[in-house]
């Protein structure tokens, strides 16, 4: 199996960028989905999550380390994984090695996707969602095409509860002090490509699909 890492702060775009990503035969695996659908099923998983999520804290390293391995474990070997928000503690990316390592695979990049926190802040407050296909959408940035429903099944989208701007301004910071160290880490296996995300979409995807080629 083959992975590819999409790094960078909550709002950066990593969601968009692998959207269309996962056309070109690509996983996409994020783990604030997964963990999300854990709450929407209310299974106790998502219920120990939800309160952590919607302060804006890491769930335990070893409930999403857990999730993943589940899923490398079941996965046949030609699977190429597109990572979206995960790994975010060095413990993680420890993990994820081992998990790779077991199974023969590699990761073959590390997109780092730079992005400053006054435009995140803006992204994150005007972000929807559409909870029935997971389509990620941006009321003035990337609009839907009527009102507020999802383009592809109409659904009535929806603000998540962590995209509040005092819970965003907590998770720069948890962004700051346990994700960024993932940056030398991953630096020093001379895996990390970065992409200036802080342009138009269409230009952030152009250029992870470069970075990818
Ligand atoms: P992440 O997955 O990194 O948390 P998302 O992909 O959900 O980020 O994007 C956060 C918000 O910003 C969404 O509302 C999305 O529509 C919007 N967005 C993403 N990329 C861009 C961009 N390059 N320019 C403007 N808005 C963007
Ligand atoms: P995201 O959808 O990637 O923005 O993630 C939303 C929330 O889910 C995060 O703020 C965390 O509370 C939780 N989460 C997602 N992925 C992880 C992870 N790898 N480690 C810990 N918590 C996570």
């Amino acid at each position: 199996m083959k992975a590819v890492v999409l790094l960078g702060p909550p709002g950066a775009g990593k969601g968009t960028v692998a959207e269309v990503l996962s056309e070109k035969g690509y996983r996409h695996v994020s783990t604030g989905d997964l963990l999300r659908a854990q709450i929407k099923e209310q299974t106790p998983l998502g219920l120990e999550a939800k309160a952590l999520m919607e302060q804006g804290k890491f769930v335990p390293d070893n409930v999403v380390v857990g999730m993943i391995r589940d899923l490398i474990s079941n996965t046949d070997g030609s699977a190429n994984f597109l990572l979206d928000g995960f790994p975010r503690t060095l413990v993680q990316a420890q993990k994820l090695d081992e998990l790779i390592a077991s199974e023969n695979g590699t990761i073959e990049r590390v997109i780092l996707l730079r992005c400053p926190d006054k435009v995140i802040v803006k992204r994150l407050s005007g972000r929807r969602s559409c909870p029935e296909c997971g389509a990620v959408y941006h009321m003035l940035y990337n609009p839907p095409k009527n009102g507020e429903v999802c383009d592809n099944d109409a659904t009535a989208l929806i603000q998540r509860s962590d995209d509040k701007e005092e819970t965003i301004l907590n998770r720069l910071s948890v962004y700051a002090e346990q994700t960024a160290p993932l940056i030398g880490f991953y630096a020093e296996k001379g895996l990390v490509r970065e992409v200036n995300a802080d342009q138009s979409i269409a230009d952030v995807r152009a250029d992870v699909m470069e970075q990818l080629a």
